[in-house]
């Protein structure tokens, strides 16, 4: 089923210069962008972005951390999208993806970790409305 799903390349990522590499990614797994914007998110907007973890002793350095410099945010497209991109992605904790990851790749650490995707079709509808209002199914 083709879907959407909604990521971010994040700060450490956008440091890193491997904005490239990553979208390469996307497009060679079937799921390129169909929207994209580089921002640098507000505390309160990446409060609001990741208001689901407000009650997780990390939520204050997260979204601290995501406010810390300019991201890249995507709605990707394609076939199975949502899983697509978390296979792509790998586990949460850098040290715990799989070879060939886009974490294992690049994440730093298990708050640095290269990208956000979202993780069902419920919150990716919500994520990609959050921002790209604009985009109409
Ligand atoms: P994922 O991004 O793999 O879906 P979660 O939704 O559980 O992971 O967490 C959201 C984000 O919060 C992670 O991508 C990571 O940046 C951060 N995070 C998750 N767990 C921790 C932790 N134990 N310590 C610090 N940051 C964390
Ligand atoms: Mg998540």
């Amino acid at each position: 089923m083709k879907e959407r799903t909604l990521a971010i390349i994040k700060p450490d990522a956008v440091k890193k210069h491997v904005i490239g590499d990553i979208i390469r990614r996307y497009e060679e797994a079937g799921i390129p962008p169909i929207a994209l914007k580089m921002m640098t998110l507000s505390k309160d907007q990446a409060e609001g972005f990741y208001a689901v973890h407000n009650a997780r002793p990390f939520f204050q350095d997260l979204t601290t951390y995501m406010a810390s410099g300019p991201v890249v945010v995507l709605a990707l497209e394609g076939e199975n999208a949502i899983k697509v991109n978390r296979d792509l992605m790998g586990a949460t904790d850098p040290k715990k993806a799989e070879t060939g990851t886009i974490r294992a790749a690049h994440g730093a650490s298990i708050e640095a970790n290269a990208v956000h995707g979202s993780d069902a079709s419920e919150t990716a509808q919500v994520e990609i409305a959050f921002f790209f209002p604009e985009l109409k199914s």
